[in-house]
């Protein structure tokens, strides 16, 4: 017989990079509330509150066990009253009246819908819901109030917001690697975000390419989407010099640009993953496959996925590798806890301590990267 532990005994560190963070999600009711209320709060502008329901429920993924009783909470951090509130009430009654308001109201649905366009952040969203337009076709009969990558996202809506499978960002990232090595040998091309986590399944491919001799990278990004655009892979894209920019343009995030933000060239792209390569075009002729979707509807037998190309000098490769595997708020607690309770400043290109004024090197430590 075992014998269950009192549950106050739960120890969880303030600061998410100091906590486990398994796979498994014993609290995905109450995760689901939180963040819903993070998302509605981020919706409205309020990053503040966000972050807090965010933070909250980053707190709850982390427990070994389902909790039960409100009570067990006592000893967690980063949960604040209203976030307590509605844990006591899914607890009690299943659902939160708050939680279902939110997501009822036509205001949520409508910002939602539209966030989950590619290219689209909550301002250009609140800006659409203000003009009065709710559904998807309220835009696609404004094609010309659209971005680029705004009209990429609603022909591709459906297949960019079904999950991608780790097989398929194996296969792309395969893909990727042979243009990356026929356009310079020796490249390497790495597999991050959600997927370096461990995850089954994420909404994009994020994958890093860098070359062990320092400045052969330059120049590589162009010649790279080149040759899969040629072997018609590409569906979309379009390259970056910094995020800064980026951001601006496609209006994603508009409050995280302090953290999140890098320097690298980058390209967002959407890819046409089929069983072989080119089999989208064919019976198309010269169309692009887009085409072939609308024709052909579920019998096609290729999808759209979004993928992230990330070119980083080598010297900075570590700390692009430890910044795009995220999660977010470990991405931020860890910048955190490198500021406040180390004195130094860590981002996607550098360590660098702010009070001794020194820039930490891992030479060693991509040398060991690079063995494995
Ligand atoms: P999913 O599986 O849903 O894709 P994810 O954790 O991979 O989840 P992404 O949005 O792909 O989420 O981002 C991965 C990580 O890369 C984030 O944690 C973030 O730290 C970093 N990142 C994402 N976009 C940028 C950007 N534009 N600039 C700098 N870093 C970014
Ligand atoms: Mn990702
Ligand atoms: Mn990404």
């Amino acid at each position: 017989v075992s014998v269950e532990k009192p549950q106050d005994t739960w120890l969880v560190a303030a600061y998410a990079c100091q906590r486990r963070s398994p796979l498994p999600n014993n609290n995905q009711l109450l995760t689901d509330a939180l963040e819903t209320l993070a998302e509605e709060a981020h919706f409205c502008g309020h990053e503040g509150r966000s972050l807090a329901f965010s933070r909250a429920s980053s707190v709850l993924k982390a427990l070994p066990r389902t909790v039960r009783r409100v009570q067990e909470l006592d000893s967690l951090p980063c949960l604040g009253e209203h976030s307590k509130r509605v844990i006591q009430e899914v607890l009690e009654d299943g659902t939160s009246a708050e939680v279902e308001t939110i997501r009822q109201s036509e205001k949520y649905q409508a910002m939602k819908l539209f966030t989950k366009i590619f290219g689209v952040g909550v301002k250009t969203a609140h800006q659409w819901y203000q003009e009065g337009r709710r559904t998807l076709d309220d835009l696609r009969g404004h094609p010309a109030q659209l971005s680029k990558e705004q009209q990429a996202g609603l022909i591709h809506y459906e297949d960019l917001n079904t999950p991608v499978k780790r097989a398929d960002a194996e296969a792309i990232g395969q893909v990727v690697r042979e243009a990356v090595n026929k356009c310079l040998p020796g490249a390497s091309v790495t597999l991050t975000g959600g997927f370096r986590r461990g995850k089954p399944s994420g909404h994009d491919v994020d994958l890093l390419i860098t070359h062990p001799v320092e400045g052969q990278e330059a120049g590589l990004l162009k010649k790279v989407i080149a040759c899969l655009d040629q072997q018609g892979f590409l569906l979309y894209h379009s390259i970056h010099r910094n995020t800064f920019e980026s951001l601006e343009d496609s209006d994603q995030e508009p409050s995280s640009h302090a953290s999140s933000m890098d320097q690298y060239e980058r390209c967002f792209s959407i890819f046409c993953l089929g069983d072989l390569p080119g089999d989208a075009q064919e019976g198309a002729g010269a169309e692009k496959p887009s085409r072939v979707r609308r024709t052909s509807g579920a019998s096609r037998f290729w999808k759209a996925v979004r993928v992230d190309l990330v070119v980083t000098p080598y010297s900075q490769f570590p700390f692009a590798l430890l910044g795009w595997t995220g999660s977010r708020i470990f991405e931020r607690d860890l910048r955190r806890f490198a500021k406040r309770e180390k004195k130094m400043l860590l981002n996607s290109h550098t360590l660098y301590h702010l009070e001794q004024s020194r820039v930490y090197r891992f030479p060693q430590g991509i040398e060991r990267m690079r063995r494995k």
